[in-house]
């Protein structure tokens, strides 16, 4: 299993392979260690390293990950451009077949590359993404309530540490 996190210490952006296989993961930028929980990890048969699965966050202890398709949208959404792009000129030489050949094409590519591509796990609070083995359990896929859920936790606790630092509280 491979995550791709931020460190909590300096926010770079790191990424670690075999997840299963180290006790501690450190950032190669600041060195900040953060040790995984043994209960982050879990299997159903105890024999079989193989089928460990995530359980929960190894950044955070959130157990709230939702489950998507590892598809850079990026690329996506290139794919559709350079398709429409393409479509736009067929369509101004007349060729009609050709424009509908070029949007179905398109269309159809990006439909193939979404199920070849693997799963991946992203957490909602602290935004790690596991990738790989063992990714793919009981979670379920994007929530936009535990999204928000999360999102707000994150904003209330950002301008609690900040209200701390710059301005004594009224009350
Ligand atoms: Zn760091
Ligand atoms: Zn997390």
């Amino acid at each position: 299993m491979h995550i791709t996190y931020a460190c909590p210490r300096c926010g770079n952006t790191d990424r670690h392979h075999g997840v299963e296989k180290i006790a501690e993961l450190v950032c190669q930028s600041c060195g900040e260690s953060l040790p995984i929980p043994d209960d982050a990890l879990g299997s159903t048969n105890p024999d079989e390293t193989s089928a460990l699965r995530l359980r929960r966050c190894v950044v955070c202890p959130s157990t709230e990950l939702f489950r998507r398709k590892d598809f850079p949208q990026r690329l996506g959404v290139a794919i559709v451009l350079v398709g429409l792009f393409a479509s736009c000129i067929a369509w101004g030489m007349r060729e009609l077949v050709l424009t509908f050949a070029i949007l179905f094409s398109t269309a159809l590519l990006d439909v193939i590359l979404y199920f070849v591509m693997p799963e991946c796990l992203t957490c909602y609070r602290c935004g790690a993404r596991y990738t790989g083995n063992g990714v793919v359990d009981s979670f379920g896929g994007f929530d936009l309530e535990t999204h928000e859920k999360h999102r707000q936790l994150v904003a209330r606790t950002r301008s609690l540490s900040s209200g701390r630092t710059s301005a004594p509280p009224s009350s």
